[in-house]
């Protein structure tokens, strides 16, 4: 049986945060910097739930414009060398997947599997490992015994998940987790 991974895209591959806050912005120039995102949900007090998704999608139109976090090449590398299928899971629409594959091949992010919906949950029953940053879907992997790991974010710091500073430090802990 395989063993799979799944890593998520925004704020985990690459820094979201910072275009999304750019853009948000515009909208109303009141938003805080993500330093002070200390909410999952805390664009709510700036502006509407359709025009931040509608944002969100703009940008995951436009994917293959931006960069990636230094080590996600690397990471992805180490972990398909640790024996895992990775699928690279992403809550967007199906009309970003192509921005989302030319991306993935500018930066030569190696993945066996892309997979784009609303809820990757789906996906926990035949996965071991997730590294999300999402609270949510962090929290689901935990109650679903998953190994449940993430790059810290002001978003997901409070509750107790295992968080790192950069992708080789989880990289390190899958590598150490998988001896036993
Ligand atoms: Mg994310």
């Amino acid at each position: 049986m395989r063993v799979q991974a799944i890593v998520d895209i925004d704020n985990t591959l690459w820094d979201f945060a910072p275009i999304l806050y750019k853009k948000l912005k515009l909208l109303n120039p009141s938003v805080p910097p993500p330093e002070k995102w200390d909410r999952w949900d805390f664009f709510k007090d700036y502006v509407s739930v359709s025009d931040f998704y509608r944002v969100i999608e703009e940008i995951h139109k436009r994917q293959d414009e931006y960069g990636v976090y230094p080590e996600a090449k690397d990471f992805l590398l180490g972990i398909k060398k640790l024996g895992y299928f990775v699928v690279i899971a992403s809550h967007r629409t199906k009309e970003s997947e192509l921005p989302t594959l030319k991306w993935l091949k500018k930066h030569e992010l190696i993945f066996d599997e892309l997979h784009l919906s609303y809820d990757k949950s789906i996906l926990f029953e035949i996965s071991s490992v997730v590294i999300d940053d999402s609270p949510f879907v962090l929290e689901k992997a935990k109650a679903s015994g998953l190994l449940a790991l993430g790059l810290e974010h002001p978003w997901n710091r409070q509750n107790n998940f295992l968080l790192f500073k950069n992708l080789m430090e989880i990289l390190s802990f899958i590598e150490k987790q998988r001896k036993f």
